[in-house]
């Protein structure tokens, strides 16, 4: 059996849940197929009228909803609160766009009489669902990323079905809110298979469901390790499958010296706010800071230090978090960074922390170039601007970057977005990376390690692209192009 635990005390939960085995996920599996053979040709009003409902359910066991996660996770109900609010807008945007027609959009290529390569027979792409989808949840949001998160919303709006592989880290908050998606599936006289979950620990039930011949695609937040082996897996199959997995991220804050002295003590407050973020568990926390040698920046960086040692942070998720956490540091400071901030607690909640470290010893040490999960962030002091781009360089891939001070068009601003967007699925020009809006032109993803495909988001509306696949259609009768990309 599976046992949840309180967040803050550590004490076990009096529900307990079955851990799944093969029989379990075949079944899950094996339901999901079943129910994406009708659903992939589902109008678009039929899959709004789903999404809604599921929006409309979770708000109305808000309560309940809220104060289990609570319990579990620690995160706090303003939170949780906030974070159910944008779960439902979630469910209801892709529900908008699901209504839309967003999944049916096709290109036309008409015929062009003549010989090739100009002339071509009538062409349509469209686009067809890819069927059951293995989404894993995050441990870090248990409404907007998990059972009913971004990834179920935007496979439900392409017409795929979902397997979730519940986190042992909210374990009966997952069970709840699959509770209730099983009520509004039988409510709307949907099969149960549309939705099913799967719960168990120590790796082995995520890799039967990935392994899954009956699974089309993978979804997946969590750790660069956990999504790495879960790719791996999901091409090692004898017929492999896509896999988006949002990984690890270090999210570059790169800022001249002028934009820290005029943001002073107001900006550095709000940085502040922003690594110590819901203990600091985002994964587009800022975890490395790139300033230039100046007074300016020193002077920025003696008031961070202060607004910094202010914060409280609360309760980690899981006690293995913590302990990363601590191990996390160690290395930075092993590899050559210095502490500025950081003090050694025995307990739940973590106190802050900021290290520095020269670019040249950031550059040289793979260590300090990978995500520390928790309320720190790491000071690289940089000589140039072209050191700074070497830095954002060795970073690697991140999920952002951003970059403060740009507003004149000079080549070495130019050099420096270049650089940016090179590595990162967002660069920021004011503001905090925590925090991003559910849009249309939202990109949450990047390139290795942020993402195991860089051309994917799992947030905002493009997120929907990862469960369709093209298809052209070639000389088709007209009954069958007269249906406009929508399913036949
Ligand atoms: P995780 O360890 O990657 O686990 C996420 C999910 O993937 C769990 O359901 C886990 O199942 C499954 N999984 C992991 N490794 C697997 C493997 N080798 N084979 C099959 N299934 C596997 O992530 P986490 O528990 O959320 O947090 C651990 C660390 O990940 C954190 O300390 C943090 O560093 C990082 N993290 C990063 C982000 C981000 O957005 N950047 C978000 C969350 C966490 P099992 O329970 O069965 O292992």
């Amino acid at each position: 059996m599976l046992q949840s635990t309180d967040a803050r005390t550590g004490q076990s939960l009096a529900t307990s849940l079955p851990a799944c085995g093969t029989s379990e996920v075949n079944a899950a599996v094996n339901a999901a197929q079943a129910a994406f053979d009708a659903w992939q040709d589902s109008d678009g009003n039929q899959r709004a009228a789903l999404l809604n409902a599921l929006a409309a359910a979770i708000e109305a066991d808000r309560e309940t909803l809220v104060s289990l996660a609570d319990q579990e996770t620690g995160l706090g109900a303003g939170r949780l609160n906030g974070e159910l609010d944008r779960t439902a807008f979630q469910l209801r945007r892709f529900a908008h766009l699901a209504a839309q027609g967003a999944a049916f959009a096709f290109t036309d290529d008409l015929a062009v009489a003549g010989a090739p390569p100009a002339g071509h027979p009538a062409m349509m792409r469209v686009r067809v669902p890819l069927g059951p989808v293995a989404m894993f949840s995050a441990s870090n949001f248990p409404f907007a990323f998990s059972v009913l998160g971004g990834d179920t919303a935007s496979a439900l709006a392409a017409g795929c079905s979902v397997v979730v592989k519940a986190h042992c880290g909210h374990l009966l908050t997952s069970q709840r809110v699959f509770e209730l998606s099983q009520a509004v599936l039988k409510n709307l006289h949907l099969p149960a298979g549309l939705m099913q979950m799967v719960q168990g620990e120590g790796n082995e039930v995520g890799l039967l469901l990935i392994q899954h011949p009956g699974i089309a695609v993978g979804a997946f937040t969590g750790s660069t390790r956990g999504g790495a082996a879960l790719r791996d897996a999901s091409r090692a199959r004898a017929v492999p499958i896509p896999f988006s997995g949002e990984l690890g991220s270090i999210n570059p804050v790169v800022a001249t010296p002028e934009a820290l002295q005029a943001g002073g003590e107001t900006l550095a407050q709000n940085l502040a706010a922003s690594i110590a973020l819901g203990c600091g568990q985002f994964c587009t926390n800022p975890g490395l800071l790139v300033f230039e040698r100046s007074a300016a920046s020193s002077a920025f960086v003696a008031q961070l230090t202060q607004a910094l040692a202010a914060q409280q942070p609360h309760v980690m998720l899981t006690q293995g978090m913590r302990k990363a956490l601590d191990a996390g540091v160690q290395a930075q400071l092993q590899a050559g960074a210095k502490a500025l901030l950081h003090e050694v607690v025995d307990s739940r909640n973590p106190r802050p922390s900021l290290l520095e470290v020269d670019a040249s010893t950031f550059i040289a040490h793979a260590p300090l170039h990978e995500e520390v999960f928790g309320p720190t962030s790491l000071i690289v002091w940089s000589d140039s601007s072209e050191q700074t781009r070497q830095v954002l360089r060795a970073v690697g891939g991140s999920l952002t970057v951003t970059l403060w001070g740009m507003s004149q068009d000079t080549p070495a601003h130019r050099d420096l977005v270049r650089a940016a967007a090179s590595i990162a699925g967002r660069v920021l020009f004011a503001g905090v990376p925590t925090g991003v809006a559910v849009t249309a032109a939202q990109q949450h993803g990047g390139p290795w390690p942020s993402s195991t495909e860089p051309m994917s988001t799992s947030v905002g509306d493009a997120a929907m692209d990862r469960f369709l696949r093209p298809v052209c259609l070639q000389d088709m009768p007209t009954w069958l192009s007269g249906l406009q990309g929508k399913p036949c």
